[in-house]
């Protein structure tokens, strides 16, 4: 499509609006209308004026043609801005009566609602900024509510943690095989079982380097994660050695949470959990993503239902107080029964959490290099998400955190559900920016947050695993700029001790 920006530079806004609607579509965005356009033509004019801005939107494709004004009074606060969301609306309007269909975020293109939501409510008071959530972003209800109980939860975790407060990533970027609906950097075991020895080596060195630096800046760990890719791709040895450097280096004495991904139920042995649950873990995750073989297969997921039960089994006997299962709605050829009937099969488990992801459309996916899906199931895939917030609400379960992504099925969300004191800390802090996070490992982030401020920095590891094993040396330098940024934000003496 062609999107044409006239007297104004709202590329942004106004490009996100296009792609809710036409996700696949590259925009190519000009000043000037073009002397021949093949598809959608959108124009968005905005006139200064002295009384202030006027703003015209067009949209034409084929036989359709609509036009949108609206204006924006001189004076109006934060004016630009104000301008760039009328732009923004007007063109979003222009959508609707173009597809007949109305998003049910509206108008909101970012990644968490609940942030922008809770900025508001700190403003204005939680009436007001659900009003303006409805009003003016043209949110539906049903997000509004889910929106406003994710916030409630949200706000209760936040509230615990501390300026000293850390949590530990440990990055394990491994899998069996390749999912076709992921773009994780993530490397099959079959192609990297070589690289995974040194890995592990050196990943216990930048353990214990992190724990000096921690230590040295009177940090105090609140949760660890291990994530990947899929920790449990490792060996029971090979898991038991990370835990141990765990242990040995970090004091764990204050952790409130420890999370291991075991997401694919192929890689759960006893055994593993038997070493994982030992070394303090409380959180696991076991991740069927759908109880449909068929559809499994469909998604290159090379388990079955019948292993995720299995799974699953062998966690509760390993005596996890904390099971999480990830679902995906709108995975292609699934359908809105058939999730039903995944969500009933996991509900009659009653897990602690249920994570109901949207699928992602992610260019670096099989499912889109391949072309073995589109996003023609947006309409089911509000159908299924309508569901989850249903059933799962009518069981006992509420929302704890909430985020989206780029390129979702229907421009759904994500949403972790929980039973009332399981909520998963680690999640809602990294989602929130709102403790640092020290990450070890391949593709991990560290995220360094000033303790007094919403202030953010990152550093990043190497993305791939044989950079790590190559240039870990140079990994390790990075690891300074730790304690660079405490010496420029620095944390009160009584908040170090
Ligand atoms: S198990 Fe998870 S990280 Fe690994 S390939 Fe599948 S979706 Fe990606």
């Amino acid at each position: 499509m062609v999107l044409v920006l006239q007297g104004h530079d709202f590329h942004f806004e106004t490009e996100n609006i296009c792609r809710l609607f036409l996700p696949q579509e590259k925009i190519l965005t000009v000043r000037e209308v073009p002397d021949v356009v093949d598809g959608v033509l959108a124009v968005a004019a905005v006139e200064q004026r002295p009384d202030g801005a006027h703003i015209r939107c067009t949209l034409k494709l084929d036989d359709f043609f609509g036009e949108e004004t609206a204006t924006v009074a001189a004076g109006t606060p934060d004016f630009t801005a104000a301008c760039e969301l009328e732009t923004a609306k007007a063109l979003y309007r222009l959508f609707v009566r173009l597809f007949g269909i109305e998003q049910s975020w509206g108008v909101v293109t970012g990644v968490r609602p609940v942030k922008l939501l809770r900025s508001k409510i700190a403003a204005w008071g939680v009436e007001a900024a659900t009003r303006w959530l409805t009003d003016v972003m043209l949110v539906s209800p049903a997000k509004v509510a889910l929106s406003l109980r994710t916030w409630e939860a949200e706000d209760k975790l936040l509230q615990q943690t501390t300026p000293s407060s850390f949590s530990l990533y440990v990055s394990i970027p491994f899998c069996p095989t390749r999912c076709d609906y992921c773009s994780f950097v993530s490397h099959t075991t079959e192609r990297s079982v070589k690289l995974i020895p040194t890995y592990l080596k050196l990943l216990c060195e930048e353990l214990k380097v992190t724990a000096e630096v921690a230590k040295t800046l009177g940090l105090r760990l609140e949760s660890v994660y291990f994530g990947g890719g899929t920790p449990t791709s490792l060996t029971a040895p090979q898991l038991q050695t990370l835990l141990s450097a765990v242990e040995r280096h970090f004091d764990l004495s204050t952790v409130r949470e420890y999370t291991v991904e075991a997401g694919r139920p192929d890689t759960v042995t006893a055994d593993k959990l038997r070493v994982i649950r030992e070394a303090g873990v409380d959180r696991v995750s076991i991740n069927p993503q759908t109880l449909s073989d068929s559809v499994l297969q469909t998604i290159g997921r090379k388990h079955t239902a019948a292993q995720f039960f299995d799974a699953y089994e062998l966690a509760r006997k390993a005596g996890f107080p904390h099971i999480n299962t990830d679902l995906i709605v709108g995975l292609p050829t699934d359908t809105a029964e058939g999730f039903t009937r995944t969500l009933d099969g996991i509900l009659a488990l009653q897990p602690e959490n249920v994570t109901v992801h949207t699928l992602s459309m992610k260019r670096a996916s099989n499912l889109v290099v391949r072309h073995l899906s589109d996003y023609s199931g947006g309409e089911q895939a509000a159908a299924m998400t309508a569901y989850a917030d249903r059933m799962l609400t009518a069981d006992g379960y509420h929302p704890y955190y909430l985020y989206r992504q780029a390129r979702m099925v229907g421009n759904q969300e994500n949403v972790g559900w929980s039973k009332d004191g399981h909520d998963g800390l680690y999640n809602v802090w990294i989602m929130d920016e709102s403790q640092t996070i020290l990450a070890c490992g391949a593709g991990a982030a560290t995220k360094l947050k000033d303790p007094y401020s919403p202030h953010v920095e990152r550093i990043f590891n190497h993305k791939f695993p044989y950079e790590y094993n190559d240039r870990f040396a140079e990994l390790i330098e990075r690891k300074q700029g730790i304690l660079d940024f405490y010496a420029r934000y620095p944390l009160s003496k009584e908040a170090s001790r």
